[in-house]
């Protein structure tokens, strides 16, 4: 959906662009959907002087499975992200402005874009999680799984030769 961002860039001041939904849950990570339900998104536009900055802040529901003991874990996730806007921009292309033509501002696709580039390479239930046994595939953050810890690692068992 476009808004229509003339009132913000003829006034100054803090303007309320209103609640907004985005719909992620085609996206995929690793082969899941880790955002099934609608992102709610709250954007506020701040003109000081001419200079307008956008402030976008997304909330939602992030469900991914654990990278070290693959139980699917949710996350409440809050993110916030700024641009400043430009109706055009003027010359060579500028990363640090986003060009608003006509007035007219994509939100959900640039939220989409922001969004997307902050998700967690690295995806832990817990930072301490146990992980699995090497040896039965137990998860042993629900207990130990009993199995014997002296387990060879061929890689140590070549190392004590060598210094043996
Ligand atoms: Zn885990
Ligand atoms: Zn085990």
């Amino acid at each position: 959906m476009l808004l229509d961002l003339k009132e913000v860039f003829l006034n100054e001041g803090t303007h309320d662009l209103g609640s907004h939904e985005l719909d992620l849950s085609s996206v995929a990570v690793d082969g899941v959907n880790p955002i099934p339900k609608p992102v709610k998104l709250r954007a506020e536009a701040v003109n000081t002087a001419g200079a307008v900055k956008l402030i976008i802040k997304a909330e939602f529901l992030y469900s991914r499975p654990c990278d070290r003991c693959y139980s699917l874990t949710d996350k409440d996730m809050r993110l916030e992200f700024e641009h400043n806007l430009v109706v055009s921009l003027s010359g060579d292309g500028n990363d640090d402005y986003i060009e608003t033509p006509d007035y007219m501002l994509d939100l959900q696709k640039l939220a989409a874009a922001d969004i997307l580039l902050e998700l967690p390479l690295k995806y832990l239930c817990s930072d301490n999680c146990k992980g699995l046994c090497p040896k039965c595939g137990k998860n042993l953050n629900e207990g130990d799984c009993g199995c014997s810890k002296d387990a060879i690692d061929p890689r140590l068992e070549a190392l004590r030769e060598l210094l043996n």
